[in-house]
């Protein structure tokens, strides 16, 4: 009898490696990461400033530029390779199959657009729409994402709204092509704390009305645990640890993930910056030789100062620590 094929992850990354050129040579800025996102999957991508979490993002979507670039490593949407597209191919892609979502919803507005003109715009590059259709689908996207009114507000320009509805209008304008994923970078760090869940819930739920896939990334485990289905901690260009959130929340195993979950007080309340972790992420120029971690790890050994952990499987996920390859202290 023949065996069904199993279907493509939705995204699959393997081996992905991103380089800075700089004038004293070159700095690994993203090291042989490798991932994949179900379809209707919420993956989460956490970690400090610098870990490489933004570079993986734009790296997917082709937006490094020099001297940031890709060295290695293959993506594929739908089991199609995507690495090596044209550039107009990967505009394409960008809108149509993946939707952005960045900090600053300024970023990813035109202040000198109304609101009824970059939808419509969006909305007409992608799909074969009158300009009538594209306004009326332009306006329902808005009430979709809670923009009161939106058969008024349509017609204003970015500043006439506050930073929660402007990220509304930016979810509007990444879903309008219906894509398959969204790459959401600190989709709410720049917003008030208020608001901050509003958002996260509403791109939760479009995304599941639509079967669409999420790449959060983050630096809040707080928002990666009431969010997401699985979770891709980053350090110093390195994924450390993945696996399902439910899994990691409960038995974090690499000392990172159990410093960024001692970071939360209590999910669901005030969170923290990531401060419970003494020390700071070594710079890319200064990268220990053993274990990036190591200076700030509690639970070092002397394996540690001399070589690096690979990512080894533990129940469903894997983390990169020589802990859980038996190593004793
Ligand atoms: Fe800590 Fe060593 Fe594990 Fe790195 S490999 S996280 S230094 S115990």
């Amino acid at each position: 009898m023949l065996q069904a094929v199993p279907a493509p992850p939705l995204l699959d990354v393997k081996d992905l490696t991103v380089q800075i050129d700089t004038r004293r040579g070159p700095l690994l800025a993203i090291d042989h990461i490798s991932f994949h996102i179900a379809r209707g999957e919420i993956l989460g991508i956490v970690g400090e400033s610098g870990a490489g979490k933004s570079l993986t993002g734009a790296a997917i979507i082709n937006l490094l530029t020099p001297p940031i670039r890709r060295i290695q490593g293959e993506i594929s949407l739908q089991g199609a390779r995507i690495d090596g597209l044209s550039i107009q191919a990967m505009r394409e892609l960008r809108g149509k199959k993946i939707g952005m979502i960045f900090q600053d919803p300024l970023t990813s507005l035109d202040p000198l657009a109304t609101i009824a003109q970059q939808l419509i715009e969006t909305l007409r590059a992608h799909l074969p729409l009158s300009p009538s259709a594209a306004r009326a689908r332009a306006i329902g996207l808005l009430r979709e994402v809670g923009i009161p009114a939106p058969e008024q507000r349509i017609d204003a320009y970015p500043h006439a709204f506050s930073g929660g509805m402007r990220q509304r209008v930016v979810i509007a304008l990444a879903l309008a092509a219906e894509p398959e994923l969204i790459i959401a970078d600190e989709p709410t760090t720049a917003l008030d704390v208020s608001v901050q869940a509003q958002i996260i819930e509403l791109l939760k739920a479009l995304c599941a009305q639509r079967g669409a896939s999420i790449m959060l990334i983050t630096h809040d485990m707080g928002v990666i645990a009431e969010t997401a289905d699985r979770v891709a901690v980053m350090y110093a260009g390195r994924i450390v640890e993945i696996g399902p959130v439910a899994q990691i929340i409960q038995s974090p195993r690499h000392p990172y993930t159990q410093g960024l979950m001692g970071a939360i007080p209590s999910l669901g309340a005030d969170r923290t910056r990531l401060t419970q972790i003494s020390g700071a992420m070594p710079r890319l120029t200064a990268l220990p030789e053993g274990c990036a971690f190591a200076p700030r790890c509690t639970k070092a050994m002397a394996l540690c100062q001399t070589q690096r952990p690979s990512l080894t499987p533990h129940e469903q996920g894997a983390a990169a620590c020589f802990l859980l390859e038996g190593a004793t202290v």
